[in-house]
């Protein structure tokens, strides 16, 4: 039986340890402010901006929503964007992606200030990153450190194996586990016997995006499984990328889905909208 890796609770610790640096931060006359945009009315990007909201208002971070229309042009995203970069008042920016065909992603995230950066896909947050300079961290991957090391699992030494190398999961995740002092290795939909290499890690990382893909036979026995997919299973059940009944026997400690990484990606934007005050 593997230890559960609790994200429910270790999320709620770090959102009461937040509220808590936003009281004494407000003492000394320091407001936290994130501008969340968002273009058009994706269904599943509502709940994620309805959530961030949630969260602030939890912490104590003043969150100013900004609703365009799926019409909206590029130019007048990039302004928006902009004129927020200049407002002293404004801590963190975030834009929720997907963002509508027409508008160039890369062309927003790049006119994001990096000093105000709290999704951490601005090119400067992930060269910092990449070269052990601060930053802002991609959330998804920094709350996966948080959870290993708030359940006391060492990185250090350890073989760490991340299957998926998104911009926003996989390679940030292997940057951050190697400034950890972990061996790490990067697979993907080419790599060859995957299944030989993830046998390797004392430490899997599973982003890769398809339900229930690893299966007993990709884990070695006593290893530490973090399951970093969501999805629905044929019953309409949340799952993740690990075939959680097959692998947790087998395993030392595992993440579930929900209530493993799910719920630290939000508080590590809060914690990050905390930190951009700072710089
Ligand atoms: P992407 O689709 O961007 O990346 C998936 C990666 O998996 C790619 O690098 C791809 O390789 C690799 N891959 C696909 N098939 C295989 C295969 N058969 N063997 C080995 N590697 C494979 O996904 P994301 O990184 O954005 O997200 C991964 C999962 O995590 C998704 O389920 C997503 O919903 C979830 N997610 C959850 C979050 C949370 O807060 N819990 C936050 C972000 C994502 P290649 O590069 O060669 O195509």
């Amino acid at each position: 039986m593997a230890f559960i890796i609790d994200g429910k609770k270790i999320a709620a610790e770090m959102k009461e340890e937040l509220k808590t640096k936003v009281e004494w931060m407000k003492k000394q006359g320091k407001e936290v402010t994130l501008a969340v945009i968002q273009v058009g009315k994706d269904p599943a990007s509502s709940v994620y901006v309805g959530n961030k909201k949630k969260a602030c208002e939890y912490i104590g971070i003043k969150s100013l929503a900004y609703e365009l229309e799926e019409a909206t042009t590029e130019e007048e995203l990039l302004k928006l964007v902009e004129e927020l970069n200049a407002k002293d008042e404004v801590n963190g920016i975030l834009v929720q992606l997907p963002l509508p065909g027409h508008i160039n992603e890369n062309k927003v995230i790049n006119t994001i200030s990096s000093k105000k950066d709290v999704d951490g896909f601005h090119p400067e947050s992930v060269g910092a990153l990449s070269i052990g300079q601060p930053g802002f961290l991609s959330c998804t991957p920094a709350g996966i450190i948080e959870l290993l090391k708030r359940s006391n699992i060492e990185i250090e030494g350890k073989e760490c194996v991340v299957v998926g190398r998104s911009n926003i999961v996989g390679k940030p995740m292997a940057l951050l586990l190697l400034r950890e002092n972990g061996t790490v290795t990067v697979c993907h939909s080419k790599t060859k016997d995957l299944k030989e290499i993830t046998k390797r890690a004392d430490i899997l990382i599973a982003a890769i995006g398809k339900p229930k893909f690893i299966t007993k036979e990709f884990v070695k026995e006593g290893a530490v499984v973090i399951d970093v997919g969501i999805h629905r299973d044929e019953n309409n059940k949340l799952c993740g990328d690990v075939d959680f009944d097959q692998v947790e026997p087998i395993a030392s400690a595992i993440t579930p889905v929900p209530g493993g990484v799910g719920p630290m990606t939000i508080t590590m934007l809060m914690n990050n909208c905390v930190e951009s005050v700072l710089l």
